[in-house]
């Protein structure tokens, strides 16, 4: 049940650690923490201390500068554990890789050693209540006053809103621009007088973690923290991102599918019917066969797009396809899980309806699968011109 994946042997070593801490220190911990619904502080510090707030920052500015592919086998890993813990780093380095990838020397030797430590963690912040998918419609408005920009909009379902202190946040600098995108720029936005957290966001699973919906009034922001230092740039900064983005869903999406297989193949060993586990019925058989070759072709595209990620080549499509199939395999995976665990799956008692919960936010988060099956076509297209 292991696809291959080329990890240096340095790199192992992290991955045992994790392992560890995940037996040791989350798994005992998770039924309780996911459905009180609570931010788990404790591991969140654990975290910091491994340096998985730095995991793929450049070793230059104090991260471990870990590759896609060491990367993607650790979300798997803890996304199989608990998913939620995942979306507490994912998004603060998506952050991070805004500012390494954007931002002016001053500002990523300002940032990010802060970032990768953990001392000032937190995420994007681009989604407004009426703009997800179409960024361009947004709203958020930063006009230039002096040294400053005052900023004016709100923006929902950001992860790590509560608990995060700093966010790459997405705005209108000249909302007239034409196209749209060429009006739009990235702030570094630390919490300050006129950004506040105007509520959590109450969802169907990602517990835990926090979502929040976030206001800007009058809040006044360096010219200092204008993502590179030059306007119009804003959309170019947030889909910057977004391979990787799309590589840790996938990611995460195995992480889940494997869980829900591995917990499939012990429970149906174990439970038995008419005189027999279930796993010698062939109606079962033929779901673990599924579930399992599923799985495999998830991994074998996410590493893939790791590998291609890590060779420094475009792959959006691949990073596309990967996030598409990995999710739609979780989604599958944990709903099979669920017929097989039979009333048990719906129980509260066991994890299978965390994963069933979890999945579905793997085929929405990071460009929806509707979206990524246009950028495979479109690539499709443009690689292959008739
Ligand atoms: C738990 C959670 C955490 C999140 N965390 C963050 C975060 O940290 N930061 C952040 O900025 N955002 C975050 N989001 C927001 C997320 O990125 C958006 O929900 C997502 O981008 C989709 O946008 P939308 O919800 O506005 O849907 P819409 O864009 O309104 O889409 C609605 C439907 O229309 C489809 N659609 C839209 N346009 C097209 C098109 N051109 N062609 C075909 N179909 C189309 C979509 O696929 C979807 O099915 C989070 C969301 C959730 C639920």
């Amino acid at each position: 049940m292991s696809a291959m994946l080329d990890i240096p042997e340095e790199d192992r070593l992290i991955l045992e650690a994790i392992e560890k801490w995940l037996e040791r220190d989350v798994r005992p911990h998770v039924m309780r923490l996911e459905h009180a619904d609570e931010y788990p502080h404790e591991m969140v510090a654990q975290m910091r201390e491994m340096g998985l707030f730095g995991a793929t920052i450049p070793r230059e500015y104090g991260g471990l500068g870990l590759s896609a592919g060491t990367y993607a086998r650790i979300v798997e890993l803890i996304a199989e554990t608990w998913m939620s813990l995942t979306g507490i780093f994912n998004s603060h380095l998506i952050m991070a890789a805004c500012v390494a990838r954007m931002g002016t020397e001053a500002q990523k030797r300002h940032y990010l050693p802060r970032f990768a430590s953990g001392e000032l963690r937190g995420g994007l912040a681009l989604t407004e209540p009426d703009a997800g998918t179409d960024l361009q419609a947004i709203r958020t408005r930063a006009r230039r006053e002096g040294d400053a920009y005052v900023v004016n909009g709100t923006k929902t379902w950001i992860s790590n809103g509560i608990h995060g202190q700093c966010f790459a946040l997405l705005v209108k600098t000249d909302p007239e621009a034409q196209p749209p995108h060429k009006g739009m720029s990235m702030f570094i936005a630390e919490k300050g007088e006129g950004f506040t957290v105007s509520r959590k966001l109450e969802k169907l699973g990602y517990k835990g973690i926090d979502s929040a919906e976030l206001v800007f009034r009058d809040y006044r922001i360096p010219a200092a923290n204008l993502l590179g230092g030059e306007e119009g740039r804003g959309l170019q900064a947030a889909l910057g991102g977004l391979e990787l983005g799309r590589i840790n869903v996938a990611a995460r999406g195995c992480g889940i599918a494997s869980a829900a297989l591995k917990d499939s193949v012990r429970y149906a060993q174990i439970r038995r019917t008419f005189g027999k586990p279930i796993c010698q019925h062939q109606a079962i058989q033929l779901k673990l066969g599924e579930m399992a070759t599923r799985l495999q072709a998830a991994r074998l595209l996410t590493y893939d797009a790791a590998r291609i990620y890590d060779a420094g080549r475009r792959c959006d499509m691949e990073a596309g396809m990967a996030k598409y199939f990995a999710s739609e395999a979780a989604v599958e995976n944990s709903l099979e899980a669920m017929r097989i665990h039979g009333g048990y799956g719906y129980s509260k008692e066991y994890p299978i309806e965390r994963y069933f919960r979890d999945a579905p936010l793997m085929c929405i988060g990071e460009g929806t699968n509707e979206i990524q099956r246009i950028i495979i076509a479109r690539q499709l297209i443009e690689r292959n011109p008739a």
